[in-house]
């Protein structure tokens, strides 16, 4: 097959696969994308378009169960073909509205695994094509732990959750991460026996400790079954699934869910024929302009190890684009902000205590509980605290840990307030409304005049 010259090839239409071979399509450039599964990725697919769908069904039902609490009494019936059936109709929605998209710019879509074949120039489906510029957002795959038995058995992952109709009675999560806690509290809330194995010896370490034990303490109120600091060392299938756990304990099951870490779509690719080297993880390796060792060839997203988020992914679309037309941002010139989507939510933005410590930082921390905010209270919905993390001399905010009720919208306000370049003393004066789970920003930093 001759080798077609195109100006541009996108590999994985993912979130920032899409938006650069839209732009240059919508700017007259021939532009060939390769997929191989989905287009959208796993966002859209199989991530967080499915999850948060599932979840918002799971958090009603957590919400109306709540409601006696302050005299409102639900009877609550779950209809999870209902459920399944909604997430699986956004999720097509979004699907095609990608496929829309990439066919309304003139992007040529080849459905199929590329691979390079020589420098910026790769195969797919028996069409060879070469571009100067070549952007890779191949993202990453479930991990599968090194336990006996397991590739053998139909475990599930999040490629495959959200294809089912019915849900299990009882499931073992492995993985007590964002992807476990998020969905295993969600399984919970729609009435499945849920147990989540975690190996190490707290959940999201990453984290401050006493904000995911709030976490854990809601999963454990919500009736999860959560064992922190235990090892699944073998699986076998009888009656039920049984997963027996490193201290010789055993679990029986109706289904295996693993969430524990991911791989990058990398090994496919057969990089080195295009001079583009992988790290010792696998991860494409990029300089601070997003450049991998090939000239021309640009990565972004998972597969080039950056913070495992959409809103990372798309807004890496932007610096590659720039760099492309001779601008200077880098992989990082960003406030970096993400939350988990339990009940309650962690929201986070830029570093914690520990984080800004490891970087020399000589910081002030201060924390406002919850359970003395007025709408907390008013709500009862005072589980959670929020947390600053500011320069002690220059008083620059440097980040934020907030977990409680939509903390993953309420963080935006820090957010901004960081990119601004403002203090905390900016912070301290804002009048925000009352009575709003906003309103306690101020008075978070109230406490450090
Ligand atoms: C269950 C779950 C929930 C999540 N929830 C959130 C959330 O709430 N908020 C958030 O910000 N993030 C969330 N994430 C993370 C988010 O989905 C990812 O960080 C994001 O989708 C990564 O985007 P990407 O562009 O790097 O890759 P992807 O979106 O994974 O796209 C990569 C694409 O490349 C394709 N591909 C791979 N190799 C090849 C090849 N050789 N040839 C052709 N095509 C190839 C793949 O099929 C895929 O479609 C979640 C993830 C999961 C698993």
């Amino acid at each position: 097959m001759p080798i077609q010259d195109v100006d541009l090839i996108v590999v994985g239409a993912g979130q920032g696969g899409v938006p650069l071979a839209v732009d240059f399509a919508k700017a007259g450039k021939r532009v060939v994308l390769f997929e191989r599964k989905h287009l959208g990725g796993t966002c859209v697919n199989v991530g967080c378009t499915p999850s948060k769908a599932f979840l918002a069904s799971a958090h009603n039902a957590g919400r109306a169960r709540d409601a006696a609490k302050i005299g409102v009494h639900c009877e609550i019936t779950i209809d999870t073909r209902a459920i399944m059936r909604r997430v699986n109709q956004i999720r097509r929605d979004w699907h095609d509205g990608v496929e829309r998209k990439l066919s309304g710019a003139g992007v040529r879509v080849v459905m199929g695994e590329a691979r390079f074949v020589g420098e910026r120039t790769l195969e797919a489906e028996d069409i060879t094509v070469r571009a100067p510029i070549v952007l890779l957002d191949t993202g990453s795959n479930p991990a599968c732990p090194p336990i006996d038995g397991l590739s053998e058995l139909p475990y599930l992952t999040n490629e495959t959750f959200f294809d089912l109709e019915d849900l299990p009675k009882s499931i073992v999560v492995i993985g007590g991460g964002y992807v476990g806690l998020e969905l295993g509290q969600g399984l919970q809330r729609l009435g499945t026996d849920v147990t989540i194995l975690e190996t190490g010896s707290r959940l999201i370490p990453r984290e401050d400790a006493d904000a995911t034990e709030v976490i854990a303490q809601a999963l454990r109120d919500d009736g999860v079954d959560l064992r922190v600091g235990k090892k699944a060392s073998c699986v076998a299938r009888g009656d039920k699934l049984c997963v027996r756990l490193e201290d010789g304990n055993e679990l029986e099951t109706d289904a295996i869910l693993v969430a524990a870490g991911r791989t990058p779509n990398s090994e496919a690719l057969d990089c080195a024929k295009s001079g583009v080297e992988l790290d010792e993880r696998k991860f494409v390796k990029i300089d601070v302009h997003m450049r991998t060792t090939c000239e021309g060839v640009y990565a972004l997203g998972e597969v080039a190890g950056q913070p495992a988020f959409t809103h990372v992914a798309w807004e890496d679309y932007r610096r590659v684009k720039a760099v492309i037309e001779g601008g200077t941002r880098t992989r990082d010139d960003r406030v970096l902000a993400y939350s988990t989507f339990t009940e309650p939510q962690l929201g986070r933005v830029g570093m914690n205590e520990e984080e800004a410590v490891r970087k020399g930082r000589e910081v002030r921390v201060v924390t406002y509980q919850l359970e003395d905010d007025a709408r907390g209270t008013e709500w009862n919905l005072q589980r959670g605290f929020y947390r600053l993390v500011v320069d002690a001399k220059s008083e620059a905010i440097l980040g934020a840990t907030l977990v409680g009720y939509e903390a993953g919208e309420i963080v935006h306000t820090i957010l901004a307030h960081m990119e601004a370049g403002s203090t905390w003393r900016v912070l301290e004066r804002s009048v925000h409304i009352h009575p709003t789970f906003n309103e306690g920003l101020p008075s978070l930093a109230r406490l450090l005049v």
